[in-house]
């Protein structure tokens, strides 16, 4: 290697060390740093199983009478008046659904009544998308995108008084309204983001220039909240976008395995100019409004996931009965009736946490950014298996259309297509990885602010050594007490037979205290990088969250003596079952893993080691560059260049036209 080279390699890898410091210097700027409430899943991580936060839940079914009316009537609409099978073939949402929606007031739901909307409570919003989630992914999307992270919420969360009654009724009427963050060369990771708002000389406004990708409903929307850099300050801010502004273009429609309808867009903002008073929030705070936005709104994909497995169950009810192979009903063999237990005990759980997470989101004792992402990981990943195992039940039919199955005689039931809508859940409102990093990073929250210094790679031996009294003083009394609390743990006997998965998830939350304490004093700075024993921890904390929150959904419908109790009682026990079999697998591995190697194999594969492999198949025409995302000063100057060939191209076609006019 060169001496060039070699200097060349130093520079890049200590510039791609300033972007991972800058990348997460920006994540923990816009990182929610005090706790507004009490935390569930904040507390299991530190040991302390705190099932009182559950059972101050009355998790009782929402019956206010201008909600049940809603709920029929939009039960009656989805089921008389949407063709999911059309508008999957079609791509198309048909114009007398949108409008149907905004009769109904479906835009406005999470809007207070005081702007107009339905002023729905959270238990509330989560029955209806749970009703829209076992119809239509498409129409999730649309209702979601709009209100629970487009214009409404942030303005509801953080807007003025003036921005509320401006904006909030016309979303609620049926203006709808998309959110855009992601840049084609910025995805999970934010710091990067390069639309830019420079306030112009006067101070009046913004100019906003950029491109945006994948923006959801951002083919039909009127209004669309846009998060941009400004020059000056380097900081983000989050504005209030009228889609039919000068300046403001749909590039390209979007198309996606998936939910064929979404009217999802790349759109450009090319000298936008946007009022000041269209800022929400204040001045460099848009990461933050953002962040805080997605962590408020993702609690449509708990609930509409809820809604698909209920789908799911009826599905492989009616179809395990009624189809007879070897004899007997296919969900009397033996694998199949276990597939079928997965699925019902899973609804169950997916319904426990959907439900939990809305009623915790109305309290104001509670903060839920750990509950809503949970339920979100959670319920997404668990829906994304319930729907293979749900066509695998189904066989040859479960991977074969609606459409094609109705046009042979069948029932219309397009398991593909729910499976198809429902992968993308694992990827927007925050991806999967991400949701886990989220979570881990509040999960050892607590250890970094004791022992923060200890494990900071940039602090100086003076730095660590003046914290270590502090350090000695927590450690001192919280690590024995991991272990020595069996007098302290409750017994839950008034949970009968659910009372052992109580106690034995209290001891799991306790060992997983530990263990987290173990991995920081094992890894120390090293452990941000350990994200296959982070994530692990992440994924105990998360099956402990859906063991509790079944548990007391279960032991809630008995209490209020049910019909269905003795039943949801057993579901909620094999459930507890199968869970603690998986954290106890995840605790082994915790330790015992491959992780090590895994990670060489995947960096050898990166180096170009395995190319080899490759040998017997025509390579892709695309090389590793081709892959790179334009950057947006890429995008910008081939806009500008086409701007140059357009005006220089107009005045030759006006010269045709003149001689063709003077011919
Ligand atoms: C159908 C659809 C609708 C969407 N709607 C919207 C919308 O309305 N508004 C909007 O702003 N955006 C929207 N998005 C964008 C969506 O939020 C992003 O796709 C998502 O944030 C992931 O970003 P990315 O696709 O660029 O993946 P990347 O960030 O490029 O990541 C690639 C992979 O690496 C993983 N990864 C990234 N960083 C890490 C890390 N540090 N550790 C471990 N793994 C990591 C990711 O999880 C992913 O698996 C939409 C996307 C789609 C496909």
């Amino acid at each position: 290697m060169s001496a060039h080279s070699v200097t060349l390699a130093a520079t890049k890898s200590e510039t791609r060390m300033a972007d991972v410091q800058e990348a997460r210097r920006v994540a923990e700027e816009a990182r929610e740093k005090v706790w507004s409430g009490d935390s569930f899943m904040k507390d299991v991580f530190l040991g302390n199983f705190r099932m009182d936060l559950l059972e101050r839940l009355s998790l009782d079914e929402p019956d206010r009478p201008e909600f049940l009316e809603f709920h029929r009537k939009l039960a009656d609409f989805l089921q008389n008046e949407v063709d999911s099978v059309q508008i999957d073939a079609t791509g198309e949402y048909p114009p007398e659904v949108i409008r149907g929606l905004a009769e109904l007031g479906a835009f406005g739901m999470k809007i207070p009544k005081e702007y107009g909307g339905l002023g729905f409570t959270h238990p509330e919003y989560v029955r209806a998308m749970e009703l829209v989630g076992a119809y239509d992914g498409n129409i999730v999307a649309l209702l979601s995108a709009h209100q629970a992270i487009g214009v409404p919420q942030p303005v509801r969360l953080f807007g003025t008084e003036e921005q509320k009654k401006r904006f909030l009724p016309r979303c609620a009427k049926g203006a709808i309204s998309a959110f855009a963050l992601t840049e084609p060369a910025v995805g999970s990771d934010p710091a990067r983001l390069a639309t830019t708002a420079e306030l112009s000389k006067d101070g009046k406004h913004y100019i906003l220039n950029g491109q945006k990708l994948w923006c959801t409903n951002g083919t039909l929307a009127e209004l669309i909240v846009v998060m941009a850099r400004n020059p000056a300050t380097k900081r983000i801010n989050c504005l209030v976008v009228e889609m039919d502004w000068p300046g403001v273009t749909v590039d390209h429609r979007c198309h996606f395995m998936g939910l064929k309808a979404l009217a999802n867009g790349v759109i450009s903002f090319d000298n936008v100019k946007v009022p000041l008073n269209n800022r929400i929030g204040k001045d460099g705070d848009g990461l933050k409004v953002a962040l805080v936005t997605l962590n408020t709104g993702r609690l449509s994909l708990p609930a509409a996931t809820s809604g698909s497995a209920k789908r799911y169950v009826e599905v492989v009810r009616k179809w395990s009965n009624a189809r007879v192979q070897w004899g007997i009903p296919v969900g009397k063999h033996e694998v199949i009736a276990h597939k079928n237990a997965y699925i019902l005990s899973s609804a169950f759980a997916m319904e426990s946490l959907a439900y939990v997470v809305g009623e915790l989101a109305d309290r104001k004792d509670t903060d839920i950014r750990l509950e809503a992402a949970a339920a979100k990981e959670w319920n997404t990943v668990r829906g994304w298996k319930l729907s293979d195992e749900t066509l695998q039940v189904r066989g040859g039919r479960g991977y074969e259309t609606a459409a094609s199955l109705k046009a042979r005689g069948e029932p219309a039931i397009g398991i593909e297509r729910l499976m198809r809508d429902s992968r993308i859940n694992l990827i927007f409102e925050g991806s999967s990885e991400i949701m886990h990093l989220f979570i881990a990073r509040e999960a050892v929250d607590k250890h970094l602010s004791v022992a923060g210094d200890l494990v900071d790679p940039n602090a100086s031996i003076g730095k660590r050594l003046a914290a270590l009294p502090k350090i000695i003083a927590f450690y001192a009394w919280w690590y024995p007490t991991r272990w020595l609390r069996w007098s302290l743990w409750p017994s839950f006997a008034r949970y009968g037979k659910l009372g052992k998965h109580l106690r034995y998830a209290s001891r799991a939350s306790a060992r997983l205290a530990r263990q987290t304490f173990h991995g920081m004093a094992r890894f120390g700075p090293g452990l941000e990088r350990r994200q296959g024993f982070l994530f692990r921890i992440v994924d105990i904390g998360l099956e402990i969250f859906a063991l509790a929150a079944t548990v007391r959904h279960a032991r809630k419908l008995q209490q209020d003596g049910n019909e269905a109790a003795a039943q949801a009682v057993d579901l909620a026990d094999f459930f507890a079952r199968q869970t603690r079999r998986r954290i106890d697998d995840l605790f082994h591995e915790l330790w015992h893993n491959d992780d090590a190697r895994a990670t060489r194999v995947g960096l050898d594969l990166l180096a170009g080691k395995h190319t080899w492999l490759e040998r017997g198949i025509t390579p892709l025409p695309y090389s590793t560059e081709d892959l790179r995302p334009k950057t947006m000063d890429e995008i910008l100057s081939e806009r500008e260049q086409r701007k140059k060939e357009a005006a220089s191209e107009q005045p030759a076609a006006a010269d045709e036209l003149h001689i063709a006019q003077s011919r």
